[in-house]
């Protein structure tokens, strides 16, 4: 068999399509992964990498004395399987190939991937025959000459890659547990530390550095209008910037009219058309559409894996020879853009334009099949447009301008104005991304005069630089080495989500910035790029066969031994310095009543609140969503009125929940139900705020007295609002019990909200679980809720409620879960079902169930029932069965109607009895004849 083993699932599945020709390709799934099929041919797809390198078993105790952070950097690495399933099925149709051909990806990363898959294969199969298929795109051509063309793996591009995997985790495990153990902080909490991702960071807040340092400076900018042909035209004082106020107020005053054309200057200019793409380029200009970088490269890979566009990761600009651009053109003739490939073929440039980088790995991105939008969808296809689009722009011929400037003098001042005519489109005609503004003016003549209609002095303040957006960022790093173009955006996507960046454009957060100052400060070279880019020319020499990658790593391993010597002499300022400046990112304010300090607190399991730092003395607090919702955190923004910052819940994958000011939150959150203490009017709910008091529960939990002095109230009112509030408080925690059982009972479905369900159910009067207990089946239905749904809903609602009523009178916790396993959990049972009987149920005494049973009767206000001796029972139920067809059932369920011996049987109301037990009247009254006669023989036998 001929085992192909490619990068992913998908490009399994379509590699095994393009090489069956017409064959049926037969799909099979083994252990949950897709194989597939044709005449003695396999594909099987991998999800990357299916091993990862760890440290050898010891190292996972942070806190270890022996394995010190430092020590990982000598640690000694394994190899485990991350996916298991594929790792065994791929060994287990290994042992039967006699031919394997690596199709992975074609780069560093793909080339190590195909080796974990050779080292794989190799384990069980020593002899097979083991090849290598290289290509750019999934397309039938270049699937086939790579097929045809099959060279051995690369196993120096691989050792590359591993050496920068070795590199990665070493440098990242132990400066990352190094000062995550000085700032003392773990779990959640850690704070990661990278070889790219340092350096990146460290460009960030530098950047956000010189924006503060950056002091404005004052300039003036004059201007004036004329007009001509009834057209407005603006020109502009050729000194540009006036940096003194008064010699730009003197150049305004000497402008007089006329307004005299002194110099007409024409020309044309050549607007090229762009280059191709490279990752970069794409990222940037995917990034103007409103893509992010990682999810542009997400998008571009699907579309690669599908065969519609080339290999996105790739550093080259200049379309190999090898590229037929006319097979393109000729493939794109289908696609949704024919009009585009049309014109550009009736209008081709000579050669195609070329960037300033040329390698050999790929060719730049460009389009490789036809894609429509319903086939994938809005997204990928704006992508798929941006790519194609670009491609025929390379092919397509440079635009040209016609350009105009225009000098004037005005009172001995110069001025001058520029205009624009795009005379020759040519590549805008079919590159839409790039905007080619007109300014199309008047014709004047030299010696022409003018009017001044309007002349106007500007005062302006030169700006700080800009932050970085994702993709100058991504630029940057290209420029500096960092990174390659497969990690770029991965290392900021990390960023974001360390919560040490945030926004587009990206700022530092607090942390990200004291980690990095605080490295900055002990051991500079983890935040320069220079060690990294050392780094980068070692990959390179690797993949050259001029370094190995044992040699590499050593020096790496020196290169951190070096820096650990400074963090470690500094560990305990290193330390200090991260958690006290940390601290400040959770304060949010002054606290409203004591003017203390509100901070975010995050307790251990998932509670997480805001709390005045002159707690036990102030009690003010803001209660949090648990940490599920997300994990609380203070954002720039800051309330007006209460001068508080906004506080955000983040969570992975999940678009942030804002709070806003967290006071202003709360009052609006608290104003209904304070609304619903009866005595609370607008002037006492203004009076209360003005005192701090915003929830029912402090009103409930306040002395009277306090009531009385900070709202003005007579002593009666006082104890009144107390007592009102408590009622609200007690309804309010039923309401919430009640919310909160629905969300534990209703399955979560698409399209269904609780919030709804439960305004509909309050509606019709049900708000709390006692409502629901008693509820009706339709009106659960009418609210949303399924029929059988509704019907389980309120069985589980009947046994909860009970159940908390049996509790509050009294049934202890264990003899209860003994009733409810019994089927007995409505307090009415108790008193329907005699002793016996529940004691026969449940196994308890009939002690104990006679103690519960009084118990009830109090709490229903009902006579207990009278005891009975053990022994007439039993003499009863005896004579009872003894009747013929009376079964033990039927006995039981008399003995709930209070019949429990001949004589009650006899003396029964047989209307009466069967309306008790449920037995049928004739029965009955069967029963009784026969019990007679059985009686009246047993007489005569005496
Ligand atoms: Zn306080
Ligand atoms: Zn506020």
């Amino acid at each position: 068999m001929h085992l192909i083993v490619a990068e992913k699932n998908i490009s399994a599945h379509r590699i095994a399509q393009i090489l069956a020709g017409g064959q049926k390709v037969a799909e099979k799934k083994d252990v949950g992964v897709s194989t597939y099929s044709f005449g003695d041919t396999t594909t099987v797809g991998l999800r990357g990498h299916v091993v990862e390198v760890d440290f050898e078993p010891g190292y996972e105790n942070w806190r270890s004395e022996t394995y010190t952070p430092r020590s990982l950097i000598d640690a000694k690495t394994i190899k485990v399987p991350t996916e298991k399933r594929i790792v065994a099925l791929l060994q287990k149709l290994a042992r039967h190939a006699d031919r394997v051909t690596i199709a992975t990806d074609f780069d560093t990363e793909g080339e190590l991937i195909g080796k974990e898959a050779y080292e794989l294969v190799r384990a069980v199969n020593r002899n097979v025959k083991v090849d290598r298929a290289r290509f750019s795109a999934i397309t039938p051509q270049e699937i086939k000459t790579a097929f045809a063309n099959t060279t051995d793996l690369d196993f120096a591009l691989a050792s590359a890659g591993e050496a920068r995997q070795s590199i990665d985790l070493m440098w990242g495990a132990s400066l990352t547990r190094f000062i995550s153990l000085a700032a003392r902080r773990g779990g959640n909490n850690i704070l990661s530390v990278g070889r790219v991702q340092s350096p990146t960071l460290s460009m960030i807040v530098d950047r956000e550095k010189e924006i503060e340092k950056f002091v404005p400076e004052k300039y003036w900018q004059l201007g004036l209008l004329t007009e001509k042909a009834s057209e407005q035209i603006e020109a502009r004082h050729t000194n540009g910037r006036f940096k003194d106020q008064k010699i730009a107020e003197l150049a305004r005053d000497r402008t007089k009219e006329p307004l005299v054309v002194t110099e007409i200057k024409e020309g044309t200019k050549q607007d090229r058309s762009p280059s191709p793409f490279d990752t970069t380029t794409y990222i940037v200009a995917a990034a103007r559409l409103g893509f992010s970088a990682a999810n542009a490269m997400r998008i571009a890979e699907e579309l690669y894996m599908n065969g519609y566009i080339s290999y996105p990761r790739t550093d080259n600009t200049v379309y190999p020879a090898s590229l037929d651009l006319n097979g393109v053109l000729v493939t794109l003739r289908n696609s949704p853009f024919k009009k585009d490939v049309e014109w550009t073929i009736a209008h081709r440039r000579p050669e195609p334009t070329r960037g300033k980088k040329s390698s050999t790995d790929h060719p730049p991105i460009h389009p490789t099949g036809v894609a429509t939008k319903e086939g994938i969808g809005d997204d990928a296809f704006r992508i798929y447009e941006l790519v194609l689009l670009r491609f025929l722009a390379t092919l397509a011929p440079d635009a040209l301008w016609q350009t105009l400037k225009i000098n004037f003098d005005a009172g001995g001042e110069p001025y001058t104005t520029t205009g624009g005519r795009l005379i020759e489109p040519g590549w805008h005609v079919v590159y839409p991304f790039s905007e080619a503004k007109e300014t199309i003016l008047p014709t004047f003549i030299t010696g022409e005069k003018l009017p001044i209609r309007k002349v106007s002095l500007d005062e302006k303040e030169t700006m700080p630089p800009a932050r970085y957006t994702q993709s100058k960022l991504i630029q940057r790093m290209e420029e500096l080495g960092l990174g390659t173009k497969s990690t770029r955006h991965e290392v900021i996507a990390k960023l974001v989500s360390r919560k040490y960046v945030e926004g587009n454009p990206l700022r530092p957060t607090l942390v990200g910035r004291v980690v990095t100052e605080a490295l900055e400060h002990n051991a500079d070279a983890i935040t320069k790029p220079d060690m990294t880019q050392t780094i980068e020319s070692h990959m390179q020499q690797i993949k050259e066969s001029k370094r190995t990658r044992d040699d590499v790593i050593k020096e790496s391993r020196s290169m951190l031994h070096a820096a650990f010597d400074q963090l470690e002499a500094n560990e305990r300022v290193i330390g200090d310095d991260i958690r006290d400046r940390t601290a400040e990112e959770l304060n949010l304010g002054h606290c409203p009543v004591c003017g203390g300090t509100l901070a975010i607190k995050h307790l251990r399991g998932s509670t997480q609140f805001i709390g005045c730092s002159r707690y036990p003395e102030c009690t003010f607090n803001i209660g949090l969503p648990v940490t599920q919702w997300g994990w609380a955190v203070r954002t720039d923004d800051i309330c007006e009125k209460h001068h508080l910052h906004f506080v955000r819940l983040v969570r992975k994958g999940a678009r942030p929940w804002d709070i806003g000011c967290p006071l202003c939150h709360h009052i609006t959150s608290n104003a209904e139900s304070l609304t619903e203490i009866p005595s609370m009017n607008e002037a006492l709910l203004e009076k209360a705020r003005s005192k701090h008091i915003y929830t029912v529960a402090e009103i409930a939990h306040s002395e009277p007295e306090r009531l009385e002095k900070a709202l003005l109230l007579a002593p009666d009112a006082a104890q009144k609002l107390k007592t009102e509030a408590e009622g609200v408080l007690e309804k309010l925690r039923r309401r919430s019990e009640c919310r909160k059982f629905m969300r534990n009972h209703l399955i979560p479905r698409k399209g269904r909200s609780y919030s709804k369900i439960i305004a509909a159910l309050k509606e019709s009067g049900v708000s709390d679980l006692s409502d629901l207990a008693k509820a009706n089946p339709v009106t659960l239905e009418k609210a949303g809720i399924g029929e059988t749904e509704a019907r389980d809903l309120l069985f589980e609602a009947r046994v909860t409620y009970n159940g908390q009523v049996l509790k509050e009178i009294g049934i202890p916790a264990v003899s209860l879960k003994k009733y409810i396993a019994a089927g007995i959990n409505d307090p009415a049972e108790f008193v329907t079902t005699t002793p016996e009987n529940l004691s026969k149920k449940t196994g308890m005494s009939i002690g104990t169930v006679n103690r519960h049973v009084a118990l009830v009767c109090e709490y229903l206000h009902r006579p207990a029932p009278v005891k009975i001796p053990r022994a007439r029972i039993e003499k009863g139920r005896k004579e009872l069965l003894s009747v013929k067809g009376l079964t033990e059932s039927v006995a039981e369920k008399f003995a709930n109607a209070g019949v429990i011996s001949g004589d009650e049987l006899l003396a029964a109301d047989s209307k009466q009895l069967s309306a008790a037990s449920g037995i049928d009247a004739e029965k009955i009254r069967n029963y009784q004849t026969l019990l007679k006669k059985k009686r009246e023989t047993a007489v005569i036998q005496i």
